[in-house]
């Protein structure tokens, strides 16, 4: 029986998970991919700088000096777990698709997920070469082409700094194609289309062309590869099976000061409580949950 399970291995589980440590507790981390970090893999260049202690760093540095403690505490990990189902009887015990694990508290530190076109309703042909931000960031941070002529589809301006980091990848985009009709200050050279909204995808095979509705007018644009970036919301679906209360604001449980959920003994923290938790937001509230489950599992 372990004392807490940190459910996600990304920034706010790496945390959560030496800060319940650090308070006595034995700690596992069950992690669904093959190694650690999270969406921290594909943030890029100084834009993690924090106002936090020692994590002032690029982003995959703090990475490295976050595995490395975990490793030299000795918190164990298991990769290639995702986390399918939860019972609730004196303790939790979570059943991950292999095994059954006991423990007395849970942190939730499973983060977002991207909408995608079918989130978004974008009806045309099933073709590859449509992806979401994240997978697209995936894909070229490992070094790979996601194409030669890039189409972004953008809400809320999040399409921007995709744009960026595409093109810091020597990436080519044919246009930004951004919901909104407020126009921002902004000369990447390559053209922005404002209160522009893509309505079908075209191609044999893979993407060729996109409908584009830009003030009220019907357009095609020739592309290869369409990258949606259209935000995420909390990978928060083990909390509406246990029917936590949920905040509809974010999507993601409602929590209290000490980053429990409705549930007691269940805690969460990072971007599955609120997709907009910056890094400084997901380490703070790591610590917190971390403590708090050590403390709960010491009751
Ligand atoms: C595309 C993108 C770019 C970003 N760029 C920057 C940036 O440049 N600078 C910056 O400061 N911040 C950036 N951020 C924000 C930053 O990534 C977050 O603040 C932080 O990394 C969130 O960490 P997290 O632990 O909450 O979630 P995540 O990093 O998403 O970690 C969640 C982890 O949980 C695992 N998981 C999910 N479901 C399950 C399950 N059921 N069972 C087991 N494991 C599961 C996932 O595999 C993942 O490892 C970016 C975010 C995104 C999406």
């Amino acid at each position: 029986m372990y004392d807490v399970v940190v459910v996600g291995g990304g920034l706010s589980g790496l945390m959560a998970a030496l800060e319940a440590k650090r308070n006595g507790s034995e700690v596992l981390i069950l992690e669904r991919s093959n190694e650690l970090g999270g969406k921290l893999q594909i943030c890029s260049g100084e834009t993690c700088n924090s106002k936090i202690e020692k994590y002032a760093k690029r982003c995959r540095e703090v990475l490295r000096d976050l595995v490395n403690e975990i490793h030299s505490e000795g918190i164990e990990v298991m990769y290639g777990r995702h986390v399918e189902d939860i019972k609730r009887k004196e303790h939790f015990q979570i059943y991950t698709g292999l095994e059954y694990v006991d423990t007395k508290a849970i942190v939730f530190a499973t983060g977002t997920k991207d909408k995608t076109r079918f989130t978004l309703n974008i009806p045309g042909d099933r073709v590859s070469g449509v992806f979401t931000e994240s997978m697209a960031l995936e894909l070229i941070t490992s070094g790979l082409i996601i194409g030669k002529n890039v189409a972004i589809l953008s809400h809320n301006y999040e399409g921007i700094n995709t744009a960026k980091k595409l093109l810091e990848h020597g990436i080519s985009i044919i246009g930004i194609f951004e919901e909104h009709e407020k126009e921002t200050s902004l000369n990447l050279g390559i053209p922005v289309y404002y209160g522009a909204r893509v309505t079908e995808i075209r191609g044999k095979g893979r993407v060729e062309r996109i409908r584009v509705s830009i003030d009220g007018k019907s357009q095609w644009f020739s592309c290869d590869t369409l990258v949606i970036s259209a935000g995420r919301i909390p990978n928060a679906k083990m909390f509406l099976k246990l029917k936590a209360e949920m905040l509809p604001s974010t999507k993601g449980p409602v929590v209290n000061s000490n980053m429990e959920s409705s549930i007691a003994g269940i805690f969460a923290c990072g971007t599955v409580v609120d997709p907009n938790c910056d890094f400084d937001c997901a380490l703070q509230q790591a610590k917190t949950a971390g403590k708090a489950a050590a403390d709960f599992a010491k009751q």
